[in-house]
């Protein structure tokens, strides 16, 4: 198994970059801000309990999310790797994750981590609100909880993969193409 975390702020292209990604490395995409949002479309259970932190901007309780990650990964067991796009968000959800798979004999390969200025992201947020309605990116208020969240509880996480040298920091402005090629050059180098 080739297994591939990518990190970044919200709007830094996780979502955009893992679609082309997944195609050219033959991964499996879990994405834990589809699944809620499936989920809310749903009006699960688990939807509605998501949708409370959500629609504010705040981080669904890491049991709540680790249970649905580890149920995501139990149904895929013929998958060749995983792509994970927003998890993990926190230590606990980072060492969760390496329980999970070491009970399926894998590991994590690589970490990236995209990097774009706070302004930029804004300004991309805000217009895939328009474009989606995303309810949590048409608010700057719910935008910046989400920034706050990031740097406090999902930055910490960056030190955790260095520390395993498994993290790529990788620039994140300019064309779809150029960041992708970056994101896959710095596959191909740990690989
Ligand atoms: P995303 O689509 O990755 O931007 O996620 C949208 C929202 O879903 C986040 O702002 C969180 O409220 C929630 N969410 C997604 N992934 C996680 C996670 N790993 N842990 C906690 N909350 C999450």
């Amino acid at each position: 198994m080739f297994n591939v975390i990518i990190f970044g702020p919200p709007g830094a292209g996780k979502g955009t970059q893992s679609a082309m990604l997944l195609e050219k490395y033959e991964l499996v995409h879990l994405s834990t801000g589809d699944v809620f949002r499936s989920n809310i479309k749903g009006e699960t259970e688990l939807g509605i309990l998501a949708k409370s932190y959500i629609d504010k901007g705040q981080l669904v309780p890491d049991e709540v999310t680790i249970a649905m990650v580890e149920d995501f990964l139990k149904t895929r067991p013929d998958a060749k790797g995983f792509i994970f796009d927003g998890f993990p968000r926190t230590i606990s959800q980072g060492e969760a994750l390496d329980t999970i798979l070491s009970n399926l004999n894998t590991t994590i390969d690589t970490v990236l981590a995209l990097e774009v200025e706070e302004d930029e992201l804004v300004k991309r947020l805000l217009e895939r609100g328009k474009q989606s309605g995303r309810v949590d990116d048409q608010s700057e208020e719910t935008i910046r909880n989400r920034f706050g969240e990031y740097n406090n509880k999902t930055e910490p996480l960056l030190a955790y993969y260095e520390k395993q040298d498994k993290l790529s920091r990788v620039h994140g402005m300019g064309q779809i193409d150029e960041i992708f090629a970056r994101l896959c050059e710095a596959i191909d180098k740990k690989a």
